[in-house]
């Protein structure tokens, strides 16, 4: 325990550009989801933190704003140098913190193309626009409070974050309590990066109370907000009376459609990735496999041979897929989903309730596949946040599209086809934010859901417009 402390001072916030001792003195335990053993304690920051943290932002902001495009462009390129040498403290920290399986790295890469991503955006971005008699300029917002869920703290916080300096914003950020050690190393990296004092402060705490405090306030004029869609709608609530600029990454319940024309191998690998993203912990998880009706025995046969390509264990074995859940919490949450299943008729094809045999401790799951499972049913409705899917079947592609469209949630979609055109008709039925061909990715597309998965698009200049305020000046 002692060891990991060392490693990770988790008992400091970050405001005006120092390193500080929290005023808040509530401590949050940190687990090691591996076996559940207690290892380290967080010193939370709370609402005079919050303050001083804002007021800092505040007081940066009059000369933040009024840099230059390239005085942006250069303080992304510094921050990028800087998180990118310390991508492998950060691989380190979400394996111990969170059971991050170190195969997919691609967390941590993500983490530091994001300012690259928003330097390219920025390069092709006009801040000032022509309508008639009008010029258009797009003013930042003002003090953003950017508020990350554990799942994939660190690149949210480079995220958001870029995309708020690339606008001229100050930032306050909120990290989830269960993140402190990633927070820990991105917060070390971006201020060895140099940023102007006050453009950037981290307030580690719980939600309920630097959350609260920082959706509530006066000088914040922007939340941007990932997380589940229950918390969204608490923020939402809160930052109503300041009439703050709200951007909501909400959860989802994403299909994977399988064409009839598909190639099943492919397929039945692309889904299973989908759905098995950060062990299943992901927003974007596909986590509802439509199958043609006439291709189901075919497709289980395939999808039960590749479960093996996704094996559960230990975060750090470099052949692991799956990692434990984040915490007990979790680990119970993902048992009750599987049992309802059970209940409500559907029928385990791979998988089940329990602890895998191997891994008899900690928070690991047995990745889980139903069949016979009907878009009614609870397992069907609601994120599990787990590597637990449904395969449902269809009859044909309009009824594909309307169990896919028959969701409280739009955040994602995949579509598997040989014939890209017609995958691309499909996806343009979708009611999603984003559709993904076998595979295919974007990361400079927008970003976010229809209905209950959001409010707002991030990435790209989608994005960067949820930071400005666009000024009409006719002359
Ligand atoms: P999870 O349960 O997966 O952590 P949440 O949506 O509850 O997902 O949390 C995402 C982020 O929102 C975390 O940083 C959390 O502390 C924060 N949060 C939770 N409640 C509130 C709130 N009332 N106001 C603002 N932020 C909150």
């Amino acid at each position: 325990m002692k060891t990991v402390m060392q490693s990770y001072p988790v008992n400091q916030v970050y405001i005006g550009g120092n390193f500080v001792t929290p005023h808040g003195s509530e401590l949050f335990d940190l687990f090691n989801p591996v076996n559940g053993k207690l290892i380290g304690q967080v010193q939370l920051a709370d609402e005079v933190d919050a303050e001083m943290a804002i007021a800092a932002a505040k007081s940066a902001l009059p000369r933040w704003s009024a840099t230059s495009k390239e005085v942006r462009i250069e303080a992304l390129r510094r921050l990028q140098v800087s998180v990118a040498a310390s991508k492998v403290d950060l691989l380190e920290a979400v394996t111990t913190e969170y059971g991050a399986p170190q195969r997919n790295s691609y967390m941590v890469d993500s983490t530091v193309t994001a300012f690259s991503n928003m330097i390219k955006t920025l390069e092709e971005f006009d801040f000032t626009r022509k309508i008639g008699r009008a010029r258009v300029e797009l003013a930042p917002v003002g003090v953003a409070g950017l508020i990350t869920p554990w799942n994939s703290d660190a690149f949210f916080i480079a995220d958001k974050l870029a995309t708020a300096l690339a606008a001229g914003c100050t930032v306050v950020i909120k990290p989830s309590e269960m993140s402190a050690m990633q927070t820990h190393v991105i917060t070390k990296a971006l201020h060895e990066a140099g940023l102007p004092k006050g453009v950037l402060n981290i307030v580690t705490g719980r939600g309920d109370v630097v959350g609260s405090a920082i959706t509530r306030h006066p000088d914040v004029s922007k939340i941007s907000f990932t997380g589940s869609t229950e918390t969204g709608k608490i923020i939402l609530s809160q930052a109503v009376e300041t009439m703050k600029r709200v951007t909501l990454e909400l959860g989802g319940k994403s299909p994977s459609i399988i064409l009839d024309d598909a190639d099943l191998e492919e397929a039945a690998s692309g889904a299973l990735m989908a759905g098995f993203a950060n062990s299943g912990q992901a927003c974007v998880a596909g986590t509802r496999i439509l199958v043609p009706e006439k291709r189901l025995a075919e497709f289980l046969a395939i999808a039960t041979e590749k479960m093996a390509d996704f094996p559960v264990g230990d975060p750090r074995d470099p052949a692991t897929a799956i990692g434990p859940m984040v915490s007990e919490r979790q680990w119970n949450r993902v048992q009750r989903y599987i049992h309802r299943g059970v209940a409500d008729g559907a029928r385990i094809v791979v998988g089940g309730p329990g602890r895998p045999t191997e891994f008899p401790e900690g928070y690991f799951v047995r990745p889980t596949l139903f069949a016979d499972v009907t878009n009614d049913m609870l397992i069907a409705r609601e994120e599990i946040f787990g590597p637990v899917l449904s395969v449902i079947t269809y009859r044909d592609e309009n009824h594909a599209v309307e169990i896919a469209n028959d969701s409280t949630y739009g955040l994602h979609a995949y579509v598997f086809s040989s014939d890209s055109e017609r995958a691309g008709r499909i996806a343009s039925r979708l009611e999603v934010g984003r559709v993904s061909i076998n595979g295919a990715y974007e990361p400079l597309s927008p970003f976010g859901g229809f209905k209950q998965s959001g409010i707002g698009r991030e990435y790209g200049a989608f994005g960067l417009e949820g930071f400005l305020e666009p000024r009409s000046i006719m002359a």
